[in-house]
């Protein structure tokens, strides 16, 4: 199993970070998780894009975290030879999003159909609004969901994906909380987004402290992989975005807290998933 960072960026855009998204290679395929901003050329990048995903998992409805969802809708639907319904998993919430999403592409769905006469069908979605409990089993992959702690943002949760005896978690934002830690336990690796409170609280602006009450620290995210013995924590969506020399910092505040292998993301980043140590 391999994962890849296709974007370590958060809301405020960057030119070297696209928007929060994960894809996960399985023996099954594809497994995208959130579609953040510029997900598809990060996709392209990697050999993988909008018809080849075997699921796209949504952690929560935060726009970052689903600015591309249009764009993932839209090129599936017009690159496929045949139907194929993109298949979405995530919190209550989904469904009215997906049907959202069509409606706002109404104009745009219209001109392709009247234009392509090999093309008549329409776009579609199979959405399943996830509950607690494996919610994928194919193969040797099981994806599990638990619900994470974001409030006020309701639900959210985070996903653990099972590939043989190798496992990923990714948590998406959220405070340390007991989901997660039920997600985390004997995994391999935990993506984890995170914000650096310390530069945050220097800066000092209502609206981005505003932020620190419903995502970990890099701390945070480091005691519960230490908590849970994983062996590699990748620190994602990054914010702020790292000025460049300053990334020990972030791998230091993450040590501090955890023994393990500490990765600090970049987009396109190739992490493959080792099989579990001896404990
Ligand atoms: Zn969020």
């Amino acid at each position: 199993m391999q994962v890849i960072i296709l974007g370590s960026g958060s809301p405020l855009p960057d030119p070297a970070r696209a928007g929060p998204s994960t894809l996960v290679r399985t023996a099954v395929g594809d497994l995208l998780f959130d579609c953040g901003r510029a997900v598809l050329m990060r996709c392209a990048a990697v050999g993988s894009g909008a018809g080849a995903i075997r699921g796209l998992y949504l952690t929560h409805l935060h726009s970052d975290h689903i600015t591309d969802l249009n764009d993932i809708f839209t090129m599936r639907w017009v690159i496929s030879l045949v139907p194929n319904p993109l298949p979405v998993f995530g919190p209550v919430g989904t469904a009215a999003l997906l049907q959202a999403t069509e409606a706002m592409l109404e104009p745009d769905i219209g001109y392709r159909l009247a234009h392509h006469d090999d093309l008549h069908w329409r776009p579609a979605a199979t959405v399943t609004e996830a509950d607690p409990g494996v919610i994928f089993d194919e193969g040797t992959v099981r994806v599990t969901a638990a619900p994470t702690d974001h409030a006020p943002v309701r639900p959210t949760l985070g996903f653990r994906v099972d590939d043989g005896d190798r496992s990923v978690v990714i948590a998406g934002d959220t405070v340390p909380c007991p989901g997660l830690d039920e997600l985390c336990a004997g995994t391999d690796m935990l993506v984890h987004t995170v914000v650096r409170r310390d530069l945050i609280e220097q800066v000092g602006l209502p609206r981005l402290t505003d932020v620190l009450d419903y995502h970990s620290s890099v701390p945070d995210a480091a005691r519960t992989a230490q908590r849970h013995g994983v062996q590699a924590l990748v620190l994602t969506h990054l914010v702020p975005a790292p000025a460049p020399g300053t990334e020990q910092e972030w791998l230091d505040q993450a040590t501090a807290h955890f023994t393990g292998e500490v990765v600090l993301a970049t987009d396109l980043l190739k992490l493959d998933v080792t099989p579990p140590r001896r404990r």
